[in-house]
């Protein structure tokens, strides 16, 4: 079964081809400045094995059809491909970021799934169009491969009301759907699913806070298999500290701020969207370099971080209360995975609560690797579970088409 993955946006298109007899990715690339003069199209055969090869290409790509029809030449030509043909693909996985209270589960695409996505435009204006238009791209395409979406929003939708309901007007709700979403949901699924394998209990048995730390963040508490809460909300700005996300602020930020800087309410989401979180503190939205300036004494980086890490310790805090009792805390995403001092500072306060990490193991561990990294007597394992969207994407879009 070979599945081909899209995570499409406004402007850029995200693939895999994944063979999923041999669990590899046969190829995967990224387009680029869709719509604008000059786009461009990063295309690897075989990556991570030694005969990896890269190709890009510059050029205009008027829309995601067009990217995408080049896309599907690359894989299937001779010097750049890895199938001779696009009939070898089984099945088409589409990330859709929000499926409102509609989609709970994967679902294979038909006309009343195209309509259920483009009812949810308004909660993800920014989003939704992407993911669409993938869709309808490869329906035109790759006629007769079945499509399926995957919702990023679909692992919290097991969420009680009072964890997703916003203490405002019942009418808000009923009328507009305002609520708590949460998002990266195929992420904290895929981790959350990881850790049971590595306790070696089944799923529906196993509580765990799944932590994921990268550009975006958000944090998910899980349930005997189901998540109960999760730190993003309405939208994906709620929550964690972020490379440019504000994360939790007053929610009269707003008024304070049209009315002190005459900013209209779209300017100031822009500030809270883009220019704020480790950026907006400090200048710098990539950890790593946030490290560097720390390491040059940078007291705005330092605090920067601070804010970042002590946001993870508070959702810790909350999240352990409401499970009343978890087996794991996992670690996932580029800074999760990779950042051990990001980790030993969110964790530093947490060993009273019965989080204890192990200080030479969490140093020690190896880039990409599970690893546990909790002292031995820890009641709360503390894991690094590198995540994999793509491929919980491909595993979710074959359960369909079985
Ligand atoms: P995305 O949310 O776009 O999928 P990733 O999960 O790839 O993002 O995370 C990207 C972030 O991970 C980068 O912004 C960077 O801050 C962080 N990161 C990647 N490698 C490291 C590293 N070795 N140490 C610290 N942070 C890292």
């Amino acid at each position: 079964m070979k599945i081909l993955v899209l995570n499409s946006g406004s402007s850029s298109v995200k693939y895999q081809l994944l063979n999923m007899d041999r669990q590899i990715v046969l190829a995967s690339g990224l387009v680029e400045r869709i719509g604008e003069a000059t786009g461009s199209i990063r295309h690897k055969r075989f990556p991570g094995t030694d005969r990896n090869q890269t190709f890009v290409e510059e050029m205009p790509i008027q829309d995601h059809a067009t990217g995408l029809a080049r896309v599907i030449a690359l894989i299937t030509a001779e010097q750049t491909g890895v199938i001779s043909h696009v009939s070898e693909i089984n099945g088409i996985g589409h990330r859709i970021v929000h499926g409102g209270e509609s989609f709970s589960a994967p679902t294979l695409v038909n006309k009343d799934v195209i309509a259920g996505i483009k009812a949810q435009i308004p909660l993800a204006p920014l989003h939704n169009p992407g993911g669409l238009a993938g869709i309808e791209t490869t329906l035109r395409l790759l006629p007769g491969v079945p499509n399926v979406a995957v919702f990023d929003t679909a692992f919290h939708q097991t969420m009680p009301p009072e964890a997703y309901r916003y203490a405002i007007p019942k009418d808000l709700y009923t009328e507009l759907k305002i609520r708590r979403y949460g998002f990266h949901g195929t992420s904290h699924f895929y981790v959350a699913k990881k850790c049971a394998q590595i306790l070696g209990n089944p799923f529906a048995r196993t509580s765990c806070i799944t932590v994921h730390l990268g550009n975006g963040c958000s944090m998910a508490a899980v349930k005997n298999g189901q998540c109960i809460d999760t730190s993003m909300g309405l939208t994906p700005l709620a929550g964690l500290v972020m490379g440019t996300r504000s994360g939790d602020v007053d929610p009269a930020l707003h008024a304070f701020l049209a009315d002190n800087r005459k900013l209209s309410i779209r300017e100031i989401d822009a500030i809270l969207n883009k220019h704020s979180g480790l950026k907006g503190m400090c200048g710098h939205n990539d950890m790593r370099d946030i490290h560097a300036r720390i390491t040059e004494g940078d007291a705005d980086a330092e605090l920067a971080l601070r804010v970042f890490c002590r946001r993870v310790t508070q959702y810790m805090g909350q999240y352990l209360a409401i499970l009343d009792g978890t087996d794991a805390v996992c670690f996932t995403a580029g800074i999760g995975e990779n950042d051990p001092e990001v980790r030993r500072r969110c964790c530093a306060t947490l060993s009273s609560v019965g989080v204890r990490l192990d200080e030479e193991r969490n140093a020690a561990a190896a880039r990409g690797q599970i690893t546990e990294i909790s002292t031995p007597d820890s009641p709360v394992k503390i894991f690094i579970l590198p995540t994999n969207e793509e491929l919980e994407i491909a595993n979710q879009t074959m359960e369909v088409l079985a």
